[in-house]
Order: structure tokens, then sequence, then C-alpha cells
């Protein structure tokens, strides 16, 4: 599935530890660190976020969101798209969409292979394809998805 991001700001809510912000070189410019790979990077805010970054009242609100994130209309926005880092411009909070035959949406896949559902039987059988198709082998997530069809499940 083509995993459309709806900028619902949830992912970034608790990374104000992890994505700092260690000095400013300029108006819209910051030095940071990404904690968890241990690497700095520049950051600028995008031009045509400047304004909604400059509103303070979110990141004050909200002391363990991303320094960077505000809110925008009913979205919450990452202000350094460009040059946000890479686990984030890749992070997918969702990889698959699982429905039963006739379509109702029965769970959702997170990227760290995570099943959320409350069926029984689908969790029973995600179990099983876990079970039977390791991390370890090539493709996981489309051999799971052919696992989960082959039960009768539609997955996008
Ligand atoms: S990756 Fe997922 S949780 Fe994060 S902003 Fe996009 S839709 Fe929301
Ligand atoms: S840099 Fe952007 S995408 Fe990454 S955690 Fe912060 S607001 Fe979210």
């Amino acid at each position: 599935m083509t995993f459309t991001c709806r900028q619902c700001g949830s992912c970034c809510m608790y990374l104000g530890d992890y994505i700092i912000i260690d000095h400013q070189i300029g108006p819209f410019e910051f030095v940071c660190e990404s904690v968890s790979t241990g690497t700095q990077f520049t950051a600028h805010i995008d031009e045509d976020k400047r304004e909604i970054f400059c509103d303070r009242t979110f990141p004050e609100e909200h002391p363990h969101a991303c320094r960077f994130l505000r809110p925008e209309g009913n979205l919450l926005r990452c202000t350094i798209h460009i040059d946000s880092p890479a686990q984030c411009k890749f992070y997918r909070c969702v990889i698959m969409r699982i429905s039963d035959p006739v379509g109702n949406h029965r769970g959702s896949v997170t990227g760290t292979l995570n099943l959320h559902s409350e069926d029984t039987v689908l969790r029973t059988i995600w179990e099983s394809a876990e079970k039977n198709i390791p991390e370890s082998l090539p493709d996981v997530e489309e051999r799971r998805k052919v696992y989960l069809t082959e039960h009768g499940y539609r997955v996008n």
C-alpha cells in the first residue's frame, strides 16, 4: 500500500527529547541533534511555515512535543519538512489496513509490524503468521499480506 501521512502529528508529540535543538545560528536556522542516531543536522524552518513556527503557544503547552511541531488548521505540521532527519521522513505509522471480505475495518499494522485489532480471530491468524514468517525473511511485509489474504482478509 502507498502510505500517505495524514499530518496528524501524533508520532511527533513525544519526540521533544529525541529531536533536540543544540543552538540557533540564524533567524530560522538551528543546529540540532537526533538523539536516537547521535547525528547532528542543520534545520532551516521551511519558508512557508515560518509564520506558524513563530507562534510559541503550542510548544509551551506541549513541552514533550518535538520543538518543530506546530498546528495549522486541523493539522499538526513539521516545520522542517525539508531538513527533517531521515528517520522522520521514512517513518510510516501504518503499513497495512486490514478489513474483512465485505470491507469492514478489522485492524491495522504499524511500521514496527505490530497488529492493533480487537478481532480475536485476526489476532490469532497474525500470531500464526509471526511464527510461520520470521522477520528475518526477505519481503516479510509482503509475505504477511499474502498470508492474511489467504485467510480471507483484505489488506491495503
Ligand atoms: S506518520 Fe502517522 S502518526 Fe505520524 S503524522 Fe503521519 S499519519 Fe500521523
Ligand atoms: S522533525 Fe518534524 S517529523 Fe521529525 S519529530 Fe519533529 S516535527 Fe516530527
